[in-house]
């Protein structure tokens, strides 16, 4: 009894001294007078513990980060072990075991011809290598005029102002457009918006002749073509067919434009393939990896590139040919010891067949849902489940968003040992790959509540 009002107590102090100094992520600091921030002392498999002991079950994996779950025995080892021996040091010039092996274990499990792993820090400075990698490239070899960039409406590069221009969800866009490059906007293949009847190939298909058209018209001035494969994930959790993929990189080598695959939220197994590019059956030209890549331990980011693209940088340093780029902590060895130690236990837990039952019964339990009647949609793709709220299910026609029915839902999940983070009004789950079916059962549960609550006014 004690310990539980000791901890309390602690939690209250804790986040009231935050308040106090911290400015958080994606947050509205002024939320915080009525929804309480929570501190957290522990983490162990799937679960967060608070100081008061309560638990929450990550279905979201802490922002799509974490694997094998918190504290992971094997991950933590290998951190406390390079910490011991070499925590970090200049990249440039020097190099190390981690980041070799590291490098050498991308190359092998990616698409065939990535050949090249460049090192950053994080997924959206990992966007701004593929880019000025992409721009650089085609100044190398003479087509100095290809300088702009094709997107895919709905979609999401991160936060800093190269990946925020490629982006396109307007909430974190709009007000920043006069900081922005102009880029060009090709529609979505998200299927939540095909015909009724229509499959998700023959819809994803069809949203490609845009793309095609596109192409025709400015290859000349476009240097690559950047999409989220499969799952735009920051979009709403929307889904579309490999089809696209498998039509955009026939398209991208037909107008010699560069593709730039952004894994760094599908990757590492999500979409139910190691990387969501093997479902079409493709190599993309630069691909980014972070989030999942060291198992949600440390910040690290990898662009792996073909050797075409290494080769035109590969000159006498006169020529100012090189890729200058940098970031102090590249190729950090904490953070590759710790991506080494994820890709063992993918290949010791065999975790991407583990994870085939595991995305069925999710799949299965949430595909209950569709029973409520404010719910539109349950779609999926692997171990990616979304759930999308309506205010009619006849018209889709959506709730207004300033209702904000999403934080509802994630409000009694809290309380119920549960955390969800709608986006909007789409739930989803995305829970580490150790989540346990009696923990599915939970999320399944506490969501099906929330969504009853949020929509019964
Ligand atoms: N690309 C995609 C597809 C992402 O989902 C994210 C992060 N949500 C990023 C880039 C940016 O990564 P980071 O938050 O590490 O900058």
């Amino acid at each position: 009894m004690h310990a539980i009002t000791d901890g309390a107590t602690r939690a209250a102090e804790l986040a009231e001294r935050d308040l106090r100094v911290v400015w958080h992520p994606c947050t509205q600091m002024k939320d915080h007078e009525s929804l309480p921030l929570i501190a957290l002392k522990s983490g162990s498999g799937p679960w967060l513990e608070d100081y008061a002991g309560k638990r929450y079950l990550d279905a979201v994996s802490s922002w799509w980060v974490n694997l094998f779950g918190h504290a992971n025995p094997r991950i933590s080892g290998a951190v406390a072990e390079q910490a011991q021996r070499l925590e970090h040091a200049i990249f440039a010039g020097f190099t190390h075991e981690p980041a070799v092996r590291l490098g050498e274990r991308l190359r092998a499990l990616a698409p065939p011809g990535l050949t090249r792993c460049f090192f950053a820090d994080n997924g959206s400075a990992a966007v701004e290598v593929a880019l000025k990698m992409s721009f650089h490239y085609w100044r190398n070899v003479g087509r100095p005029g290809k300088t702009r960039f094709i997107t895919l409406a709905n979609s999401y590069h991160g936060e800093t102002l190269g990946a925020l221009a490629v982006g396109d969800v307007d909430l974190y866009k709009s007000l920043y457009k006069p900081l922005l490059m102009d880029v060009i906007t090709a529609p979505s293949p998200d299927c939540y918006h095909r015909e009724p009847g229509e499959s998700w190939q023959d819809h994803s298909a069809r949203r490609f002749e845009a793309m095609e058209r596109l192409l025709e018209r400015h290859a000349g001035e476009v240097a690559a073509v950047i999409v989220e494969p499969l799952v735009q994930c920051a979009g709403g959790m929307r889904m579309y067919h490999p089809r696209y993929l498998s039509l955009l990189r026939d398209a991208c080598t037909r107008h010699g434009v560069h593709l730039i695959a952004d894994e760094i939220a599908v990757g590492f197994g999500r979409t139910g393939t190691m990387f969501a590019c093997e479902q079409a059956g493709i190599t993309p030209d630069l691909m980014c990896l972070s989030k999942g890549l060291t198992g949600g331990y440390l910040p690290l980011s990898a662009v792996l590139a073909t050797e075409d693209i290494y080769a035109a940088f590969y000159d006498d340093y006169v020529k100012l040919n090189a890729f200058l780029h940098s970031h102090s902590y590249t190729g950090n060895p904490i953070a590759c010891a710790a991506a080494n130690a994820t890709l063992d236990v993918f290949a010791e837990d065999r975790a991407i067949e583990r994870n085939r039952a595991t995305a069925a019964y999710l799949g299965r339990r949430a595909r209950e849902l569709e029973a409520l009647a404010h719910v539109a949609e349950v779609r999926q793709t692997g171990m990616i489940v979304a759930v999308e709220l309506v205010r009619d299910r006849a018209t889709r026609e959506p709730y207004p968003w300033s209702e904000r029915r999403g934080r509802r839902i994630h409000r009694h999940a809290l309380a119920n040992g549960v955390l969800l983070r709608p986006i909007g009004d789409v739930v989803y789950f995305m829970p580490p790959y150790v989540v346990g079916e009696p923990e599915i059962d939970l999320m399944i549960r506490v969501a099906a509540e929330g969504i009853e609550l949020a929509t019964c006014d």
